[in-house]
């Protein structure tokens, strides 16, 4: 449903992306693994179509139509959603609103109460709660979580924060990965968690912008644990990447 095709991606004089190649099929986990500074985030922006983050060369596909020059507003109107990041920031909503502007319009998606349940927090306690910050990093992290449940996006680009979450948080991101794909969803997770991971049906591993390998999960790890932690290769953005096996 989502192809990625030759897509390299400048920052001043510097490849941030290059000539990366990848393909998501429907209802696909895809995870991807990279040190930090490899270029992981940057590719959920390319995708999701931040305005900084343009190709200077290469495509990216919505089944089968070149998407590159599509604004964010459009892509998410295709069903693309980016989250996790950085948590959300919708200030002056109560949660439920915020879940209710959320939520897909054909209404066959979970109720604003179950996205919540489903996080680990209770309807009761939060509906009415402000989306400001008497809410802790953590529960902002759960509802916008919530959030993507309720949208029922095509593709959720899953970009898991670098710190702040807890063993608690990894369940939740566990049980919303399993709902969204259930209904349909193809979600690319960008996770630091082995254990979140593993959920994959694909791994990819990136290395200084260019996209080292995919294949199975365990198999990918096993790779990553081994020639990524430290980097076996020279690690200069400019240099060719030297094949690790
Ligand atoms: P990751 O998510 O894998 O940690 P990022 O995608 O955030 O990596 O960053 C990859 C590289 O691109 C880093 O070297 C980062 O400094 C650089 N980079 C990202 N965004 C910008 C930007 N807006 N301007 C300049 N460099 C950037
Ligand atoms: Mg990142």
């Amino acid at each position: 449903m989502l192809e990625i095709q030759d897509l390299t991606l400048r920052k001043g004089n510097k490849n941030i992306l290059s000539n990366v190649s990848l393909a998501f099929r429907q209802k696909e986990i895809h995870s991807l693994l990279g040190r930090n500074g490899t270029g992981k985030s940057t590719l959920g922006y390319a995708i999701m179509g931040l305005p900084e983050y343009g190709p200077a060369s290469g495509k990216v596909l919505w089944k089968g139509r070149d998407i590159s020059g599509m604004s964010i507003s459009e892509r998410a109107k295709l069903g693309i959603t980016l989250a996790w990041q950085e948590p959300a920031r919708f200030e002056g909503l109560e949660v439920g609103e915020y879940l209710e502007l959320s939520r897909n319009k054909d209404g066959k998606g979970p109720s604003v109460s179950e996205c919540l349940r489903e996080v680990g927090l209770e309807p009761e306690a939060y509906l009415k709660r402000q989306l400001d910050e008497t809410l802790s990093g953590g529960e902002r992290k759960r509802i916008e979580l919530a959030a993507v449940l309720a949208m029922q996006p095509a593709l959720a680009i899953l970009d898991e924060p670098d710190s702040g979450i807890d063993a608690l948080s990894i369940d939740f991101i566990k049980n919303v990965i399993r709902a969204l794909v259930k209904k349909g969803s193809t979600i690319l997770l960008i996770t630091h968690h082995e254990s979140v991971a593993e959920m994959a049906d694909r791994t990819s591993v990136l290395c200084s912008g260019k996209l080292l390998k995919t294949g199975r999960p365990e198999e990918i790890s096993r790779f990553f644990r081994n020639h990524c932690q430290p980097c076996t290769h020279v690690n200069e953005p400019d240099e060719e990447v030297i094949p690790h096996d």
